[in-house]
């Protein structure tokens, strides 16, 4: 037997220690050889102990495991968000995992608030640069509190990260087939090139020299706003999408809404060949927090996804086909229409994936 897959899992705050425990049974009865750590990291330490990420923590995550599973950060007893930033960007960034990984995947139509929309118009994948862009934080306010305050936010954006995360997009692309079998063939890039000239014009540049390494591979084009404009009327054309940090984070809401709200999204912040970190797309949403009412199935989804990334496809699989089952069963919590609790939802979920488990043995 090859030695188990050892994972960090780190629920965080709010709903983030609600669906972790879902997932967590869900990984267990697929039968995936794993060896789970716990981590506290979170609002919770923070408050005690004023610790955000324990000395070396970023180093020891990526020396001693080989993925990372998260709940979510946030929590209103820290205003400033400074410990969900410091673990979450500090994750992205300091461990470099640079591309983050949103599959947008419509299991049933019921879910979907288009008319008409079918599972079979909606799957394709936002691949977002994941270390700079907006999010770098480089900036400063200037004679804050006084009539003349200034702020200054900078778009960060190198070469070298631009050319990684197209790279990234085309070679996904190419590794990837869709959820009915097809080949993936499209990579459309999107930007706000006509208003945000420097750092657009880099991205075309980058976009179009990496595309002729990738003849076969159909490439596009949209502005941001034009992209959110057709991801609701026709979100049939999309495949695999790539774009800067800031619209990734906007537009995976947008696309989260079209496969059933933030419940259902998963996502991976990968760097090739290095420890990954896999989180729902969902934050730690106070308002439900402690209600039982939260929806497991993306931080199981997330999980899957995971699995998936570590070559424990079968086992991924299993789980993916349960989740589809207990769509169309409406065996889910209230936001997908079902009567489950949070755990009512997990436990379902696990069942069904250790008879799955025990059948293929
Ligand atoms: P962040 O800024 O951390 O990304 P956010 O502002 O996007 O967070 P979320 O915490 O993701 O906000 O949640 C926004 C709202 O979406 C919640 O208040 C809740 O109504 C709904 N929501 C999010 N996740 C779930 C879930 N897993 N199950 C059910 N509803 C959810």
């Amino acid at each position: 037997m090859p030695n188990p897959k050892r994972i960090a899992v780190i629920p965080g705050d709010g709903i983030g220690p609600e669906v972790m425990p879902e997932a967590v049974k869900v990984l267990t009865a697929s039968g995936a050889n794993l060896e789970l750590s716990h981590f506290d990291w979170g609002a919770d330490r923070f408050l005690a102990e004023g610790v955000t990420v324990p000395q070396d923590g970023f180093t020891a995550l990526d020396r001693d495991f080989d993925a990372i599973l998260v709940g979510a950060f946030g929590d209103p007893r820290v205003p400033s968000n400074i410990h969900a930033k410091e673990i979450l960007l500090g994750m992205r960034f300091k461990m470099d995992l640079y591309a983050n990984v949103r599959p947008v995947r419509l299991l049933d139509s019921s879910l979907c608030p288009l008319k008409g929309a079918t599972p079979a118009d909606i799957d394709f994948v936002v691949i977002r640069e994941n270390t700079e862009g907006m999010y770098s934080d480089v900036g400063g306010v200037f004679k804050q509190g006084t009539p003349d305050e200034i702020a200054v936010q900078e778009d960060i954006n190198t070469r070298k990260g631009v050319e990684r995360i197209v790279r990234y997009a085309f070679d996904y692309c190419e590794r990837h087939s869709k959820h009915d079998g097809t080949q993936r063939e499209r990579v459309l890039m999107c930007d706000k090139s006509n208003a945000m000239t420097h750092a657009g014009g880099l991205w075309q540049r980058v976009f179009k020299e990496v595309s002729e390494e990738y003849p076969q591979i159909t490439t596009q084009h949209m502005y941001v706003d034009a992209l959110c404009l057709q991801m609701v009327r026709d979100p049939r054309q999309f495949d695999v999408i790539v774009t800067n940090n800031m619209f990734g984070d906007i537009i995976t809401d947008l696309a989260a809404g079209l496969q059933g709200g933030l419940g259902m999204a998963a996502s991976g912040n990968i760097h090739p060949g290095k420890t990954s970190m896999f989180e729902p797309v969902h934050g730690s949403a106070p308002p439900i927090a402690g209600k039982k009412m939260a929806n497991p199935f993306g931080a199981i989804l997330t999980a899957a996804m995971m699995l998936s990334h570590l070559g424990l496809k079968e086992q991924a699989e299993k789980i993916e086909a349960a989740v589809l089952e207990a769509v169309k069963q409406k065996r889910t919590t209230h936001d997908l229409g079902g009567a489950l609790t949070t755990s009512e939802s997990g436990d379902w979920l696990a069942e069904r994936v250790a008879v799955g488990s025990a059948q293929s043995r």
